[in-house]
């Protein structure tokens, strides 16, 4: 038997032609198993299923089916061949004195030669437009194969990579390992921007400067760590060099899912003190202001009733902290953060994998959207909680690299930034200032209180 095949598909955003050629695929096996001759392929592609957009391949296998080219038309469903109620009519009056047989990948024969099978093609074209599941696994096929294909999909050429995606842009890929390991750090999204933009690093966007959240949009882009992404869904593997690692990944994530911690992303402080010390009359935080003859005093965010000397108190401070990292038990408070990073890691690839399966799973139909929902939420949750430890044990507390300093240390503290000796101090103690005698014009450590944290 002489067949014709018809591929069409709805909506390819990228215009990659891949679902036509996984229907073509498909069609082709099918004749095949039949031992069918294929005449000619037809194909429509980017035409959406309601917008009556004429159809050029469509029409021209009509034609051929006219002219008695070929017996029979093979799609990979009849949702492919007809758009509406209204194309299978004249479809089904063209095809039924020519006797002509249509079979389909998904629902089989459907003879428009005979009332009965006419009426089947009515009922499976009014069912498709509502077959949800059906829909979804279509879907399933298009990750399936952008998943095997791993290729580079860009509209613009990508901050890090050349416009085809085939290599990294070397300064640009170490700007962005770099703000990575930064900001699992803690420094703000806001810095590494500024940092970028002095650098004269040009994003790629509209805006060609940076700012915090296209530095963010970069960070959290499974691109950079060669994950293939398809509408909001990681499908596979890319096949493009990474710049960022799996686990750094994840990591940047979490960090950024996490709101406690996201939102000192964008908000640093100038001021190691401001949000760290703590105002004794009614346990406020304090922050740095300008008295009205221009001298700096942390001052309680709630109310008047305090101020101090802020160069002094942050002086005095930074005496105790190095004080305290220089002890040479110091390192004892580093330990309990070690984690096992490489069984994390693994552990969370043997997740991942086992959800690609029940993806593969409902993809070739040996489990339900039921099943595979079931499944994938439980192991969801199992990953995210990875994701969280991975996101502890890779952000290197700018403490772990003080305490290692060394005879360096009192130079590492003065290169910090600001906001990371304010986490540093955060995380080591609790700085409350009490309220001194009036009068008192000099600065006395003992209207200081301090509680060590370790
Ligand atoms: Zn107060």
């Amino acid at each position: 038997m002489r067949a014709l095949i018809y591929c069409r598909i709805s909506a390819d955003r990228e215009g990659s032609g891949l679902g036509v050629d996984r229907q073509r695929e498909d069609c082709e096996a099918l004749a095949d198993k039949l031992g069918w001759e294929v005449v000619d392929v037809f194909t429509d592609n980017d035409l959406s299923a309601y917008s009556g957009k004429p159809r050029p391949a469509y029409k021209a296998m009509l034609e051929e089916l006219r002219k008695g080219r070929a017996q029979a038309v093979i799609a990979w469903h009849t949702d492919r061949l007809h758009r509406s109620p209204v194309e299978l009519e004249s479809f089904i009056s063209l095809c039924e004195p020519l006797s002509i047989v249509v079979r389909t990948v998904q629902a089989g024969e459907i003879d428009l030669s005979t009332p009965s099978g006419q009426m089947n093609a009515r009922i499976v074209g009014a069912v498709a437009r509502h077959e949800i599941d059906h829909a979804r696994k279509r879907m399933v096929r298009a990750h399936e194969q952008a998943a095997a294909a791993g290729k580079w999909r860009a509209r613009r050429q990508v901050f890090g990579y050349t416009k085809d995606g085939t290599s990294t842009v070397p300064t640009e890929a170490q700007a962005i390992r770099l703000a990575a390991a930064d900001v699992l750090a803690g420094k703000s999204l806001r810095q590494v921007a500024r940092e970028w933009n002095e650098a004269g690093h040009v994003s790629k966007g509209s805006a060609q400067k940076w700012n915090a959240s296209s530095v963010r949009r970069i960070l959290a882009n499974p691109r950079y760590a060669a994950l293939q992404e398809y509408q909001g869904r990681i499908v596979g593997n890319g096949n493009w060099p990474q710049i960022l690692d799996r686990d750094e990944h994840a990591a940047l994530l979490a960090l950024f899912a996490d709101p406690k911690r996201s939102s000192r992303l964008g908000n640093e402080r100038k001021h190691q003190g401001s949000g760290v010390y703590r105002c004794g009359i009614c346990g406020a935080t304090m922050t740095m202001t300008y008295t009205s003859d221009g001298a700096l005093h942390y001052r309680c965010t709630a109310s008047a009733h305090l101020s101090r000397q802020g160069e002094a108190l942050d002086a005095w401070v930074d005496e105790l902290v190095l004080g305290r990292l220089s002890r040479p038990d110091a390192q004892m408070t580093l330990e309990t953060r070690d984690r096992d990073l490489p069984a994390l890691q693994t552990e969370r690839d043997g997740l991942q994998s086992r959800m690609d399966q029940l993806a593969a799973m409902f993809a070739e139909g040996d489990i339900d959207s039921s099943q595979l929902r079931r499944g994938t939420e439980d192991l969801r949750v199992k990953v995210a909680r990875l994701d969280e430890e991975l996101a502890d044990a890779r952000s290197v507390s700018p403490l772990a690299d003080l305490v290692l300093a060394g005879d360096d240390l009192r130079s590492r503290w003065e290169a910090l930034s600001a906001d990371l000796r304010g986490q540093v101090i955060a995380s080591l103690m609790d700085v409350v200032v009490l309220r001194s005698p009036r009068g008192l014009r000099r600065f006395e450590p003992e209207y200081i209180s301090i509680t060590w944290r370790v």
